[in-house]
């Protein structure tokens, strides 16, 4: 059956929860917009490849191919959605509600919608015209682990060379945005009675030397570091959580901090853990104290796509705007790290993104529609 119009496919993404969620109690699978997509791109005359992750909770990874050749367009989007506040949304978030010129839903910005803005923008498309092919690219999981944009390889889009992810940034181009990692930090020392400090040793106290030595390192980033273009354009660090001990008389014998870096591009996590384990190494080398550090999530690499790259060049030409960076994380790093050349391009408003009634406005369909016929213009035709 050939996709419905435009209000009718954006109905039916909405209508299909796909909540990701770190508590598997509220998590849910996104094969069902999966599979209504695959429908849809079917129809459209596209190969369509259905890559299951996670067969037990239902989550898979959409490819849709149309066309030939080996500089092929991705048009990416995730399919899943957070968790949403029932108490605080006025509208149903599983129905999609025209009011006020907006269309609301869960997922009408963060970001079924781009999905439904594709199909619009390609419907009258000619296949025999294509001489590279677009690809569609529908994730999972991209608001918790990632899993779907982490299980792409090259081997899965091997005729990709460019990517826009419709994320929603107001039809602004986004090129570059910051890294994140979140580690914990532990130190075992030795409890004791507090009336004889010869009978412990404290790791409260060897935090503190270890916090001076994070916070020295944080200067030396900061020095090290600086984009101008990100509204905080050095490398973030920001201490978070601590806890040790249990009494005022007791020497502190286990020490936990936590921490959160947010990196700049150029700045790759796995040295930058190397660099805290050297630290920790040697602040507490022959102080009795010993340490351990844990990943606390996977994190993000910073992303950035250089300000020459064709699809860079398009899309500024397209919207008539400088690409810019971003302050929040996306799956950009994973298809730069293919060989892809990514930038994030979509409706809606950020602040909207993660929001009771959340909304798409109408007066952004129209102007991203002709955006993406554009940039099939430029790099499919
Ligand atoms: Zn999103």
């Amino acid at each position: 059956m050939p996709p419905p119009k435009l209000s009718g496919l954006l109905q039916q993404l909405i209508a299909l929860p796909s909540i990701s969620c770190t508590d598997p109690g509220i998590d849910q699978g996104n094969l069902g917009v999966i599979e209504q997509l695959a429908d849809w791109f079917d129809a459209l005359g596209f190969a369509t490849e259905i890559q299951l992750i996670d067969a037990e909770r239902n989550k898979a990874n959409l490819i849709a191919t149309i066309g030939s050749g080996n500089e092929g367009l991705v048009l990416a989007g995730h399919t899943d959605t957070v968790p949403y506040d029932a108490n605080r949304w006025q509208f149903d978030p599983f129905k999609l509600t025209e009011d006020s010129q907006r269309f609301y839903g869960l997922g009408t910005a963060d970001m079924k919608s781009f999905f439904a803005l594709v199909i619009e923008a390609i419907r009258e498309l000619d296949p025999g015209t294509l001489k590279q092919p677009l690809i569609i690219l529908a994730t999972a999981d991209e608001e918790t682990s990632m899993s779907g944009a982490k299980a792409l390889t090259a081997k899965h889009l091997p005729n990709a060379r460019h990517a826009v992810i419709g994320e929603p940034t107001s039809l602004k181009p986004i090129r570059m945005h910051k890294g994140m990692m979140m580690e914990s930090i532990q130190l075992t020392g030795l409890a004791g009675h507090s009336s004889n400090p010869d009978l412990g040793n404290s790791a409260l106290e060897a935090m503190h030397r270890v916090i001076s030595e994070l916070l020295k390192w944080r200067d030396e980033l900061q020095q090290a570091y600086n984009n101008p273009l990100f509204n905080v354009p050095v490398p973030t660090m920001n201490l978070g959580h601590i806890h040790g001990g249990d009494n005022p008389n007791r020497i502190c014998g286990h020490c936990e901090l936590q921490i959160d870096i947010r990196p700049l591009p150029g700045m790759k996590l796995d040295e930058l853990r190397y660099e805290i384990d050297q630290r920790l190494s040697r602040t507490l080398a022959g102080s009795g104290i010993s340490y351990q550090t844990q990943t606390l999530f996977d994190g993000i690499e910073a992303m950035e796509t250089d300000a020459t790259r064709p699809i860079v060049k398009a899309v500024e030409k397209l919207t008539a705007s400088d690409a810019e960076a971003a302050a929040y994380a996306t799956e950009a790093p994973y298809l730069n790290n293919i060989g892809i050349d990514t930038i994030v391009l979509g409706p809606g408003h950020i602040q909207q993104a993660h929001q009771p009634d959340e909304y798409l406005a109408l007066e952004q369909i129209n102007p991203m529609v002709a955006i993406l016929k554009g940039l099939i213009r430029e790099f499919c035709l």
